[in-house]
């Protein structure tokens, strides 16, 4: 049976990640095991930030880049004594395409630039770990997975063609007979060769549609984390691990926020059956936990998930009539043209109000759709908490010293955005 792993950012954050990795591996050479690596350490965000400069034209563009370059670099010499390994080379040919694009003028589509730019971060990861692995004699491939993931040109948010990409993927068991097979989280390629990206986060997806095309064994997504917990150890000291979630509790939890698994992760495990794991990349040989059909939910541990930098936009018809299903269907339209997603939505008789993730550049197309007809309301910098499987008596401390600006309840879930 296949095995498929996921390494995010932190298990590869520099060398002695990369070793731990390479450990993990070594456990697991009576497998067959692909393995799905993101960009290392916080990457990605650094090379948002080179994209915003460079369409913005700012001097700091070639700082930006060096940076990330010597970041790599360091993790290279630690990993490599012999600066002559082919390894060096792949690496600043991998970088050589930033450099072309940064030679050019910037494309209008902001999000085709990002997705060009930001993508090579796992190109360079993938590259590294691949070499480090066979220079232990853990006989590895190296795959671009532009050429299996096969998305449309939703720059950002590449929505994946399913058949064409199950019809690549299918390809590759043979080669996972003869070795480990490394490749790239998070990037997508479309039908005239240009990179686009999953989402934010997306590597999780990558390894369930590799799984869920190979019809794999498992998954497991390595984390700093002994398993899904029920609350973010850095906000709650009492945080508890479920050994075992059943898909649609994991599916909720990570569709309010909570950050360990990726949403869109879960939907095609559970279509072909296939168990999730979540384990400490420290601690290996630890269950972590365990998500699948069988698994039961402990309704006695409730799952507090808190996330931060919501926005909360009050919308109004300009000439103060009442919201209208003629209403509603205008703004939805406007949430779905700025590719909004939807956290949490209220309706009243003058307003219909919604809490989504802060982005500038969405909100500001929302608002310019719909300034028109409508009068938007806004509050930014706020928290958005989801309790599952609440009791009443448990909401009072949780809330405490906060201003409650909207509340919903269900008999499974709480709701609050707070300031
Ligand atoms: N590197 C990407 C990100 O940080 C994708 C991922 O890690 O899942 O969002």
């Amino acid at each position: 049976m296949i095995k498929v792993f996921k390494f995010g950012g932190a298990s590869v954050k520099d060398a002695d990640g990369v070793k731990n990795l390479a450990k993990i591996i070594a456990l697991n050479q009576a497998d067959q095991v692909l393995i799905i690596v993101s960009a290392m350490g916080k990457m990605t965000n650094a090379l948002e930030k080179l994209t915003e400069a460079y369409v913005k034209q700012e001097d700091t563009v070639h700082e930006l880049f060096d940076e990330i370059k010597k970041y790599h670099e360091q993790i290279l010499s630690n990993l490599f004594n012999d600066s002559k390994h082919p390894v060096f080379d792949e690496v600043a040919n991998t970088f050589i395409e930033i450099d072309w694009i940064l030679e050019d003028e910037a494309h209008t589509d902001y999000d085709f630039n990002y997705d060009q730019i930001v993508s090579i971060a796992e190109l360079v990861s993938s590259r590294i770990i691949a070499a480090y692995l066979n220079h232990l004699g853990l006989n590895t491939q190296w795959i671009d997975a532009r050429g299996f993931i096969h998305t449309d040109n939703t720059y950002r948010e590449g929505k994946l063609d399913w058949d064409k990409t199950c019809r690549s993927i299918q390809r590759l068991p043979e080669q996972l007979q003869n070795s480990f097979v490394i490749t790239q989280g998070f990037i997508g390629g479309t039908s005239e060769n240009f990179t686009t990206t999953l989402g934010r986060e997306g590597s999780d997806f990558t390894a369930a549609i590799f799984a869920s095309c190979l019809k794999a064994g498992s998954v497991t997504i390595w984390k700093d984390v002994p398993g899904v917990l029920n609350s973010d150890p850095k906000l709650f000291n009492d945080a508890q691990k479920y050994e075992e979630l059943p898909y649609s509790e994991a599916l909720e939890m990570a569709y309010y926020g909570a950050t360990v698994i990726h949403p869109k992760t879960i939907k095609p495990l559970q279509n072909a059956g296939i168990p999730l794991y979540v384990k400490p990349f420290l601690f290996p040989e630890e269950n972590g936990t365990r998500i699948d059909q069988y698994a039961r939910l402990n309704k006695n541990i409730p799952a507090i998930i808190v996330k931060k930098d919501q926005i909360l936009v009050s919308i109004s018809s300009i000439n103060f009539s009442c919201i209208s299903e003629e209403n509603l269907s205008k703004i939805f339209k406007g949430l779905a043209n700025a590719h909004i997603k939807l956290n949490m939505m209220q309706v009243s008789a003058l307003s219909f109000s919604v809490c989504f993730d802060w982005d500038k550049l969405k909100f500001e197309k929302l608002s310019g759709s719909l300034q028109n007809e409508f009068k938007l309301k806004y509050n930014t910098g706020l928290e958005l908490m989801t309790i599952r499987h609440y009791k009443r008596e448990q909401l009072v401390g949780l809330i405490a010293n906060k201003t409650i600006l909207l509340e919903q309840f269900s008999r499974n879930m709480a709701q609050f955005v707070l300031k």
